[in-house]
């Protein structure tokens, strides 16, 4: 293990150090991308996490499906996350805990504060990988009072996994993405038993077989249905939801609100790096490359939401681009970000990577799509009006759409979701 003893407290001016690489988040991506980077070469690695314990959303779902790809068998987030610190120790980057990343500057160099004090590290590259959040009651636009008990998948699990504590026996589970399932599975594990899972939808985002769960545990599955109204003082005493055949009450005391992830991009606003309307989290090329190409980023920072396994293969594709780029063997990046940028049209939320460039060996090796709505037609990526390649669909959001790389230098690249276009059946 070679973590280096932290910096001294400092209560004046902040203590300047120096790093080849800085990685932000101790996550999948962001220490996947340390082991790689290290075996590659390159001396101090540095990865950063807020958390008192390393390992990123991973340390606290205590259940599988984790690790196949990265380990050779199933196993629960814990040990999966643990495994992945200790790999990234042996490789010998330094992981620093409890240590909170405040700014991102050129040069590059980052801004953070920790228990010893302020600091600003130096470094050649700066890799952000610091993942999603889920969105909160009030971006679900939920009315009503605001008694406890009303959490997000993550927070009901860092409750009950890491700090043993039952925040509620009887919720409703808000959602039907695969992490609402991961919130009925720990509820199982717990004996908290759900009064219903509500999901907005006509259908359940999941796929089958993951959708036939809730039947399966007798749990009211209740589509094309919306968490109007909490009730409650101190604690929640019942939900008021709006269903096809008009509003209801449930008796519930809590409710987990699910999914409606949002990149964890809090330290773009401030910097000078641009950030990607779409997903809200930094705009990339193919090579994981910011505005600013001293940085880069991997991860769910980058696509709301994919699983650990995905974003830990891109974590070691990007740190390959990091260290091409220090050599100074990445292709240039295009010269006009705002003219080698995709242009979205139809009901997509984002596209991503969104910028082009000469994709050499790209890191990001296709484009990942998500639908902002339902919908069925023709997907297409067209360069100059002219189709490339595309396919018809019958397109849910929450789901990945993946179209090739557009060549770089060839005219207006779009990315166009034609719901006229094509017969889905
Ligand atoms: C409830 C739930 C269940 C899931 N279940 C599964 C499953 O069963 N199987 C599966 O494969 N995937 C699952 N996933 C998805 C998987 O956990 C994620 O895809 C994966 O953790 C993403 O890795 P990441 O490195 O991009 O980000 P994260 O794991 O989110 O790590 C990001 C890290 O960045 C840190 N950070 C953020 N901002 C800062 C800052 N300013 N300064 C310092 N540090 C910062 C955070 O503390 C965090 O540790 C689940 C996700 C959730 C939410």
């Amino acid at each position: 293990m070679t973590d280096a003893p932290r910096p001294p407290a400092a209560s004046g001016p902040a203590v300047v150090e120096t790093a080849d690489v800085v990685i932000v988040g101790a996550g999948p991506a962001g220490l996947s991308a340390a082991v790689t980077l290290r075996r590659m070469g390159v001396e101090r690695v540095v990865v950063l996490d807020r958390e008192a314990t390393p390992g990123g959303i991973p340390r606290h779902c205590a259940h599988p499906p984790y690790g196949l790809r990265e380990f050779g068998w199933i196993m629960t987030g814990p040990t999966y996350a643990r495994r992945l610190v200790a790999a990234a120790r042996a490789a010998g980057a330094e992981i620093r805990a409890a240590t909170t990343v405040t700014a991102l500057r050129p040069g590059p160099a980052v801004e953070v504060t920790s228990d010893a004090g302020r600091a600003t590290i130096r470094a050649r590259a700066v890799l952000l990988a610091t993942g999603v959040r889920e969105s909160t009651r009030a971006q679900r636009l939920i009315g009503g009072t605001r008694p406890g008990g009303v959490l997000s998948t993550g927070a009901l699990q860092g409750m009950v996994h890491l700090a043993g504590v039952l925040p509620f026996r009887r919720p409703a589970i808000l959602g039907s993405e695969m992490v609402a399932f991961s919130a009925l599975m720990t509820c199982r594990a717990h004996d908290i038993r759900p009064v219903a899972m509500i999901e907005p939808g006509a259908r359940t985002v999941a796929r089958w077989p993951a959708a036939l769960l809730p039947r399966a545990l007798g749990i009211p599955l209740m589509l094309n249905t919306t968490v109007a109204a909490i009730e409650g003082g101190a604690r929640v005493e019942g939900l008021c939801v709006q269903t096809p055949r008009g509003p209801r009450r449930l008796a519930a005391d809590g409710l987990i609100v699910s999914g409606g992830f949002r990149p964890e991009g809090a330290l773009l606003p401030g910097s000078h790096l641009t950030r990607d309307p779409g997903t809200g989290g930094p705009e990339v090329d193919p090579h994981g490359r910011l505005s600013d190409p001293a940085f880069f980023a991997a991860g769910n920072l980058l696509h709301p939401v994919e699983t650990a396994g995905w974003c830990w293969n891109e974590g070691r594709r990007v740190a390959r681009s990091i260290v091409l780029g220090l050599r100074g063997a990445l292709p240039l990046p295009a010269p006009d970000p705002a003219g080698g940028r995709i242009a979205l049209r139809g009901p997509l939320a984002y596209v991503t990577p969104r910028r082009i460039c000469a994709p050499g060996d790209a890191a990001l090796d296709r484009l990942i799509l998500r639908m902002a709505r339902p919908a069925r037609g023709r997907l297409s990526l067209r360069v100059d009006g002219h189709e490339i390649a595309g396919s018809t669909l019958d397109a849910r959001p929450e789901r990945r759409l993946f179209l090739p790389l557009p060549p770089a230098g060839h005219g207006a690249v779009e990315v166009v979701f034609d719901e006229d276009g094509g017969d889905t059946g």
